[in-house]
C-alpha cells in the first residue's frame, strides 16, 4: 500500500501554496505595474513640470504685449527705434516708414510683405500697435505707431524681448532649476510651393519642434501675436532626465527591498507553518503514545487486583510480591501522569520554582535517592563522584532533582548490557557542572537538538521498546533554563552519551 502524507501535512502544503498566491501573484503584479509606470514616467515628469511653469509663463504672455505696447517710436542715431519708459530699445535697425499705401524699407522682404497686405497708414490706430506678419517664410513681431500721417515701424528684437522675459521670469521662477525663457516664431511655409513644399515644411516643424530647444512648458501668445509662443528652456542638464533617472533609482532598489523583505516573509512564514503542522503531528502522536503508555500499567493493575479479588493467592509471601507489583505499576502511572502534567504547567507558564542556597551535593542525593528507590532490574553500576566542599548553588532543589533524575532514567533506559552510569559534579569558572555519562546506544548528531524537543523521541528499536513521553528532555531544559543555566550534550552513536546540566555558582 502506497503510504500517503497526514493530513496535517497536506494542509501545510495548501495553506503554503495558498500563502505563495495570495502574496506572490499581486507583488507580481505590482512590479509589473511599476515597470510600465516608470517607462510613462517621462511623460509624467514633463507634464509635472509644464504644470509648474504654465502660471509664470500665463503672467509673461499678459504682460509683453502691454509692455510692448506702451513703449513708443524715438530717433536716435538717425533711425526710428521702440523704446520703452526705461530707455531700453526694444527693435532692431530693420525699420520702415508708410505713406498712404507707399512703404520704404532697406528689407526687400519685409517691403513685399509689408505691401501683399494691402493696408494703407491710415489704417494704424493711434499710439503703438504690435502685429506679426510672415517675412520671409518665417513669422515676424513688428511694432508700429503713425505720426502725422506717417507710420514708423520695425521688427521687434527677438534678444531684447528674452531679456525682457529673464527680467521678469526672475522673481517668478516656481521651481529650482536654472531657466530661459525664449520667444518661438512658427514656422510658416514658403507661400506658392504648393503642397508637397507644405508638407516638407511640416516634418521640418515637427523634427524641429522634437529636438530643437527642449521646451519644459510653451504659451501661445494671444491674438494678434498668435503665431509667437514663450517657452521655457532649461538651462544646463535636461530636469526630465535627472528626475527619472532619480526615480528609477528609487524604483528599483525599493523593488528590490520588497522582494527581500518578501522572500524573508515567505520562507519565516513557511518555517512557522511547517513547524506548527509538525508539532500538531507531534501532539496527535503524544496523545496516542500517552494512551498506550497508561493502559500497560492499567492492565497489569486490573489483573493483579482480579488475581487478588479472586483469592488465588493463598501464600501471603505470594500476596506480598503482588503487592509489590501493583506499587511499581501505579507509581508508573503517576509518573506519567505526574510529567504530563509537569509539561502543561511549563508550557502555561504556571510552573513555579522555589529557589534556595544548597550545596549542590543536596541536589544530587536527592536524585540519586529518587533512582535507586525505582528498583531498577539488570546489573546497574552507578558511580557518584562530587568535590569536597561541594560548591553552592540557588536552586529549587525539587525542580533541578527531577531534571537531573530524568538524566539518569534515561543513561539507565537508553543503555543495553553495560549499564555503568557515572554522575560527577565539578566547577568550571562560575559553572557548577552535573554530568551523566552512560555507555548506551548514543545519539546521532542530527538528533543532537531535537531530543530537547518537546514530544521528539528518537526513532529506533529501543526507544520503541521502551516507555517514554518524548518529554523528559524538554522539561528538563525548560527547568535549567529557568535557572539561568544551559544543557550541554556529547554523543556519538553506538558508543554512549554525556549530559550536563550547567548551573551558575552561587557567590556566598
Ligand atoms: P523519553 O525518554 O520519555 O522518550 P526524553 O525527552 O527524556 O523522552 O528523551 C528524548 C529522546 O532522546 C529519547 O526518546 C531517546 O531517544 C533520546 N535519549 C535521551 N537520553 C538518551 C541517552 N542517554 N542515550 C541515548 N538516547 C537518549
Amino acid at each position: 500500500m502506497a503510504t500517503h502524507p497526514p493530513p496535517i501535512i497536506l494542509s501545510f502544503r495548501r495553506t503554503f501554496a495558498l500563502l505563495i498566491v495570495l502574496v506572490v501573484l499581486p507583488s507580481a503584479g505590482l512590479s509589473g505595474f511599476g515597470v510600465v509606470a516608470i517607462i510613462n514616467e517621462r511623460a509624467a515628469v514633463e507634464k509635472r513640470l509644464e504644470a509648474a511653469w504654465k502660471g509664470t509663463l500665463e503672467g509673461l504672455a499678459e504682460e509683453l504685449p502691454t509692455v510692448l505696447r506702451a513703449a513708443s517710436f524715438e530717433r536716435e542715431e538717425g533711425q526710428w527705434w521702440l523704446v520703452d519708459a526705461a530707455g531700453r530699445r526694444l527693435s532692431t535697425r530693420d525699420t520702415f516708414e508708410m505713406e498712404g499705401k507707399q512703404v520704404r524699407t532697406a528689407d526687400k522682404d519685409l517691403a513685399t510683405a509689408l505691401q501683399a497686405t494691402g493696408t494703407s497708414s491710415s489704417d494704424f490706430p493711434r499710439g503703438t500697435s504690435l502685429f506679426s506678419l510672415v517675412v520671409g517664410g518665417k513669422a515676424t513681431l513688428l511694432a508700429a505707431e503713425p505720426r502725422n500721417g506717417t507710420v514708423y515701424g520695425a521688427r521687434v528684437s527677438q534678444e531684447a524681448v528674452e531679456a525682457l522675459l529673464a527680467e521678469w521670469g526672475e522673481g517668478q521662477q516656481t521651481s529650482s532649476e536654472p531657466v530661459r525663457f525664449v520667444l518661438l516664431a512658427r514656422q510658416e511655409p514658403l507661400p506658392g510651393e504648393g503642397l508637397m513644399g507644405k508638407l516638407a515644411s511640416e516634418v521640418a516643424q515637427a523634427r524641429a519642434s522634437a529636438l530643437g530647444p527642449p521646451t519644459l512648458a510653451e504659451r501661445t501668445l494671444d491674438v494678434p501675436l498668435q503665431d509667437f509662443r514663450l517657452g521655457v528652456v532649461p538651462l544646463g542638464e535636461d530636469p526630465v532626465a535627472r528626475a527619472s533617472t532619480r526615480n528609477r533609482l528609487v524604483y528599483v532598489v525599493l523593488l528590490a527591498l520588497f522582494y527581500l523583505t518578501l522572500s524573508f516573509g515567505v520562507v519565516y512564514t513557511g518555517r512557522v507553518l511547517y513547524r506548527e503542522a509538525r508539532l500538531s503531528r507531534m501532539k496527535t502522536d503524544f496523545v496516542s503514545l500517552v494512551s498506550h503508555e497508561l493502559r500497560t500499567p492499567v492492565t497489569s493493575i486490573r489483573m493483579f487486583i482480579e488475581t487478588l479479588a479472586l483469592g488465588r493467592v493463598q501464600d501471603p509471601a505470594q500476596t506480598q510480591e503482588v503487592l509489590r507489583m501493583l506499587t511499581q505499576e501505579t507509581e508508573r502511572l503517576s509518573t506519567l501522569i505526574e510529567r504530563v502534567l509537569d509539561w502543561s504547567r511549563i508550557e502555561s507558564g504556571r510552573k513555579e520554582y522555589h529557589p534556595e542556597t544548597l550545596p549542590v551535593s543536596d541536589v544530587v542525593e536527592t536524585a540519586v535517592a529518587a533512582f535507586r528507590a525505582q528498583r531498577l532490574e539488570g546489573d546497574l553500576k552507578l558511580t557518584v563522584q562530587v568535590p569536597e566542599p561541594p560548591p553552592p548553588v540557588h536552586v529549587d532543589r525539587v525542580a533541578i532533582a527531577g531534571a537531573l533524575l530524568n538524566l539518569l532514567q534515561n543513561a539507565y533506559k537508553y543503555s543495553r548490557e553495560d549499564k555503568r552510569i557515572a554522575l560527577s559534579v565539578r566547577q568550571h569558572r562560575r559553572w557548577v557542572e552535573l554530568t551523566v555519562e552512560d555507555h548506551g546506544v548514543g545519539i546521532a548528531r542530527r538528533d543532537h537538538r531535537r531530543i530537547f524537543e518537546r514530544f521528539y523521541r528518537v526513532d529506533n528499536l529501543l526507544t520503541r521498546r521502551t516507555e517514554g513521553s518524548g518529554l523528559g528532555l524538554a522539561i528538563a531544559r525548560r527547568i535549567v533554563e529557568a535557572h539561568g543555566g544551559h544543557i550541554l550534550l556529547k554523543s556519538e552513536l553506538g558508543k554512549g552519551s554525556r549530559f550536563t546540566l550547567q548551573l551558575p555558582v552561587e557567590k556566598v
